[in-house]
């Protein structure tokens, strides 16, 4: 009997396009898509809605018991999961840099990640999901069947970021969001606690030079070839 849980786990920095295939791979494997990013990312407005500093880890203990996040499935494969924050549609107010940088900052403290990990893991524990994230193959799901670590060359990351929040109709300071792409994927590789990295058994794609499509492929090629 196999012990490897039906779950696909997508790892990676910021900006490497980890939404766009997890919603398309999803949606062709009729699985159920888990951002695990737009559960910090509520966390964090939740700490600036409350006037709490992310780095309080008392406060902000303190919020994660009263905790009320949910998340819907996107109305379609190309668009972002709806995330409600005390029964409130939140889903545009995370993801704005300035909410980017707080739920990397708040993302390094021990009750969040406990707390959002436990979460997860409920969410999960059926399978059929593809898990999106930072630690999702090497904490959440340690037993996924398919772990992928995506990667893309730093200034091709940036590129999609601003071309993404200007899809979204921010004012994009490029300088500046090259600066806090930087900083976030240091932060997130530094931090002591469930670091961004690829597990020993991940897939490692580089999609510099890759649309998504050929991402999609490449991964449906993996899975199709270690069935569970
Ligand atoms: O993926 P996304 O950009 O939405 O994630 C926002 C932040 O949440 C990341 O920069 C990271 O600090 C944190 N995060 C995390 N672990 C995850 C997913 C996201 O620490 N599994």
């Amino acid at each position: 009997m196999s012990h490897r849980l039906e779950v696909v786990t997508i790892d990676g920095p910021s900006g490497v396009g980890k939404s766009t295939i997890s919603r398309k791979l999803a949606a062709r494997l009729g699985f159920t898509y888990l951002d695990t990013g737009a559960m910090y990312r509520g966390v964090a407005l939740k700490c600036r809605q409350s006037g709490v500093d992310v780095r309080d880890e008392r406060a902000v203990a303190d919020l994660m018991d009263v905790l009320d996040l949910r998340l819907l499935s996107a109305p379609s494969e190309n668009e972002d999961v709806r995330v409600l924050l005390d029964g409130r549609d939140v889903s545009a107010e995370i993801r704005t840099p300035e909410i980017s940088m707080l739920a990397s900052a708040v993302s390094a403290q021990r009750p969040v990640r406990e707390k959002l990990t436990r979460m997860q893991q409920k969410m999960g524990a059926a399978g059929r999901i593809v898990a999106e994230g930072r630690d999702t193959g090497t904490v959440v799901f340690p037993g996924a069947a398919w772990k992928f670590y995506l990667d893309a060359g730093l200034a091709e990351r940036v590129r999609r970021r601003i071309r993404q929040l200007r899809h979204q109709g921010e004012a994009v300071d490029e300088e500046e969001i090259f600066k806090q792409v930087v900083k976030r994927d240091r932060d997130d590789m530094e931090r002591s606690l469930a670091p961004l990295k690829a597990a020993p058994d991940a897939v490692i794609i580089d999609s510099t030079d890759l649309g998504p499509d050929d991402v999609l492929a490449r991964m449906l090629e993996v899975i199709h070839n270690n069935p569970l």
